[in-house]
């Protein structure tokens, strides 16, 4: 059974712990970098970009994810999870730096800041994805390096580099676990 981490400092933990459950992995969560040793892959959730990334710090686990992404894990970031692993986070804030795209922060601005949308995602086939955004990020800029996986008009909310997944909703908060079947099935 594949063992996948979830950063479990602060955010919607529980709900990734349910939908790894619900693929068939086994769940452990990840509180110091020794927590790390011996998992196949690593989720981010969403929560507090900014909170999540002081506690990282104060425990020293920048260094050890990125270590943990270098030696080719698969690592799936959602929502506060996508705007950690950017290589850049507009208006300069730190970061992973493991996916080569700017993160804008609360980029569906103030009056949108949840709603729902389908998604015609290509790699799921023809039923749409239905997204829930919470304060929601979005990408530009990506790389060559990056695949982009769906869109809301030209703001990217999914991509692909290697073995890094990012999402800018929520896939744990559905019934609808495809986002980490996939995560799971090809990249872990
Ligand atoms: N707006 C949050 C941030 O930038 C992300 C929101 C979320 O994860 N639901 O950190």
């Amino acid at each position: 059974m594949k063992k996948i981490g979830v950063l479990s400092l602060q955010g919607a933990v529980d709900e990734h712990i349910q939908m790894i459950e619900s693929v068939g992995a086994l769940p452990f969560k990840v509180k110091r970098s020794s927590d790390l040793d011996g998992l196949d892959g690593l989720v981010l959730p969403g929560g507090e970009s900014t909170t999540m990334r002081k506690i990282m710090k104060r425990y020293d686990l920048m260094e050890p994810i990125r270590a943990f992404a270098s030696e080719g894990k698969a690592i799936f970031g959602t929502c506060a999870g996508l705007v950690l692993l950017s290589k850049e986070i507009e208006g300069g804030e730190e970061s992973l730096g493991l996916l080569d795209a700017t993160a804008v922060r609360n980029g569906f601005g103030r009056q949108k800041e949840s709603f729902e949308a389908e998604l015609n995602v290509e790699t799921f086939g023809a039923t749409p994805f239905e997204a829930v955004f919470i304060r929601a990020p979005y990408l530009i800029e990506p790389s060559d390096e990056v695949t982009v996986l769906a869109t809301i008009g030209e703001r990217i909310i999914a991509a692909q580099q290697a073995n890094i997944l990012v999402t800018a909703f929520h896939p744990e908060l559905t019934n609808d676990n495809r986002w980490m079947r996939y995560f799971l099935e090809k990249m872990v």
